[in-house]
């Protein structure tokens, strides 16, 4: 039975809508934090979202963007702004693949429920093909939150604000 054409467009729009709620609300935690704040210092969620040193949310965990494809996952051995050592010790990041696999399990179930919906249930292939390109492309947005993520709750490093080695 194939699914009435409006139905689509209400589902297309619902997820339009939904990403632009979740758009708005990374601005809010960007911009309340900033606020609360005087000097500029990033809250945690803004430190998390922009990949930020755990001890003073100031320097750059990555060397480069997300979208640059050869240096998305090049770290700074230091941070640029307190010296603190991202790799505390060697294999650290080991522990961020749990971390990477759960993200890609997520991933994983929110296509297919995507393309289930918007394509009223098509073959295999199209949902290996959905899943396949959207992993690929979420990829470094993947390998670096995953590793944001483990340091932020696994590091034990806690928040100097004005820690300068
Ligand atoms: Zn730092």
């Amino acid at each position: 039975m194939a699914r009435p054409p409006l139905q689509q467009v209400l589902i297309l729009v619902y997820c339009i809508y939904f990403l632009r709620h979740i758009w708005s609300l990374a601005l809010w935690l960007f911009s309340g934090s900033n606020m609360q704040n005087q000097n500029n210092q990033n809250g945690v969620f803004s430190a998390v979202l922009k990949g930020k040193c755990p001890r003073c949310r100031q320097g750059d965990m990555f060397k480069h963007s997300p979208v640059n494809l050869k240096g998305f996952g090049a770290m700074h051995r230091y941070c640029p702004s307190c010296g603190h050592q991202f790799e505390q010790e060697p294999g650290f990041y080991y522990g961020a693949m749990y971390v990477s696999y759960a993200v890609s399990v997520g991933v994983f179930l929110v296509t297919s429920l995507l393309v289930y919906l918007l394509f009223n249930n098509p073959s295999v292939t199209a949902y290996v093909i959905a899943v396949g390109v959207v992993s690929a492309l979420l990829y470094p947005l993947n390998f670096r939150y995953s590793r944001i993520f483990f340091t932020y709750l696994f590091s034990g490093v806690k928040y100097e604000p004005n820690r300068k080695e």
